[in-house]
């Protein structure tokens, strides 16, 4: 099995990836690790926070599964800690993982020009305008047309994105098992000349959002990635087809992640 690692940028997480280097040579393992970015590994280990998970998701695709390896605080997508190196590489050498599948949010953006762009994301996609002045946005689903959004952005997310931006803007969490989108706002000017839904809308997989974008320049943010883009038409998302699967050797339940996140961790 060929093994790649991806790492946040610290000298903490340079050593605990040396370190488990070492403990798999220790003990004969037949795990190899991927020498170049032309190859593709069967397993990524990313060793950081939740953010260099999903900048490995990006960097090696869906073909993989992932393990996180967390240094710094507890995370939603990494389940191990530095010090529980041993046990892990215990785990890995006896033990089949239970693989758990991540839906994503997939997004076709078209552009005045009649170009389309396909896009994913594992947390969010996330609308905004690109400068400081209101985003205008119709919003439609599947075909039928809800509101005129005004405000600061939209944000798309997908159940594991969920305890992420969106639950910053006060949008409900779903578990990851639910096939499912979320639509949540970003400050909405909601007053007697103007109106929003303001509350979250979570649709199911066959239900499509389709956001008909108003102003010339907007910033699009997916996971990490954010980018201007000019003269889009037309934000369609819904659930990807593809998932994301997360190697798991320990037992750890998504409620005890949000528990040990937000509460007690
Ligand atoms: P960042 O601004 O450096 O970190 C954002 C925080 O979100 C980090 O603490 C990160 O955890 C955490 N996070 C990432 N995915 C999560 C998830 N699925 N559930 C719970 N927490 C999660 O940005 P980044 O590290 O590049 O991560 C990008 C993500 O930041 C975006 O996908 C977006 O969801 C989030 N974000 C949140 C806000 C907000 O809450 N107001 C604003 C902008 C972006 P780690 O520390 O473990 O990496």
């Amino acid at each position: 099995m060929k093994i790649a690692t991806v790492l946040r940028n610290d000298d903490y997480t340079r050593e605990v990836e040396q370190a488990l280097k070492e403990k798999l040579h220790a003990v004969n393992s037949p795990f190899t690790f991927v020498k170049g970015p032309g190859e593709q590994p069967d397993m990524v280990l990313s060793i950081g926070g939740d953010g260099t998970l999903l900048e490995a998701v990006h960097q090696y695709g869906i073909e993989p599964s992932y393990v996180g390896i967390h240094t710094g605080h507890l995370g939603f997508y990494a389940d191990w800690r530095p010090e529980e190196l041993d046990e892990f590489v215990e785990r890995l050498m006896n033990d089949e993982p239970l693989i758990a599948e991540y839906p994503t949010v997939q997004c076709r953006i078209s552009t005045r020009d009649g170009k389309q762009y396909e896009k994913w994301a594992l947390n969010e996609m996330v609308l905004r305008n690109a400068n400081l002045s209101t985003l205008v946005t119709c919003v439609y689903i599947n075909g039928d047309e809800l509101e005129t959004f005004r405000g600061d952005g939209l944000i798309v997310s997908s159940p594991s994105g969920s305890t992420a931006y969106n639950k910053a803007v006060d949008g409900a969490i779903v578990h990851p098992s639910i096939e499912a989108i979320q639509l949540s706002e970003i400050a909405s000017i909601n007053n007697q000349a103007y109106r929003t839904i303001n509350s979250s809308l979570v649709l199911p997989k066959h239900h499509e959002v389709e956001l008909i974008v108003m102003n010339p320049e907007i910033m699009i943010g997916l996971d990490r990635e954010q980018a201007v883009w000019k003269d889009v038409c037309s934000i369609r998302c819904r659930v990807g087809p593809d998932k994301v699967k997360f190697a798991r050797y320990k037992r750890l339940t998504f409620w005890g992640r949000v528990r040990n996140s937000f509460i007690s961790g």
